[in-house]
């Protein structure tokens, strides 16, 4: 089964940056009622999909205060659970991030690892790939962030 996650969120001035678990020094940050880590949002959302098992919303849902400020890997830690409860395993994930600045290439492989470790893969089949919008939109003009991710899930 393929799994496909999108996920987008405000980006602000003096918010932390959160990507892929990876704290990033950035002048503006994500605004969300969790760290507001849209790679991981992806990646849940992804997972889901694969298994037709809803979204990242129904299952933490953002009017709940469990998930004030909660970090982003307990969602994936769930996500992940619910496939092998399944009699499935994952095969690979791999995320596109759309984001105007900071580069991200310096922080690009501490994210693989922290998806690797978190879907229990090796880095091998764990793709992060980033780009910008080419100043274009709201995402060229750093209000916001994006984040796509596929993965493949199968019986085991
Ligand atoms: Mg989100």
């Amino acid at each position: 089964m393929v799994g496909f996650g999108f996920d987008v969120h405000r980006l602000e001035p003096g918010r932390p940056l959160i990507l892929g678990g990876v704290d990033i020094p950035s002048p503006h940050g994500t605004v969300a009622h969790s760290d507001g880590d849209v790679v991981f949002h992806a990646l849940v959302d992804a997972l889901l999909g694969a298994l037709a098992l809803g979204d990242i919303g129904e299952h933490f849902p953002d009017t709940d205060p469990r998930w004030k400020g909660a970090a982003s890997n307990q969602f994936v830690e769930h996500a992940v659970q619910l496939v092998r409860s399944s009699d499935c395993r994952i095969v690979n994930v791999d995320c596109t991030l759309v984001l105007e600045s900071p580069k991200i290439l310096p922080y690009k492989q501490q994210m693989r690892e922290n998806i690797a470790q978190l879907c229990g893969l090796p880095m091998e089949r764990v793709a992060v790939k980033a780009t910008t919008s080419e100043r274009m939109g709201y995402v060229g003009r750093k209000e916001g962030v994006h984040a796509f991710v596929i993965c493949e899930v199968q019986s085991v």
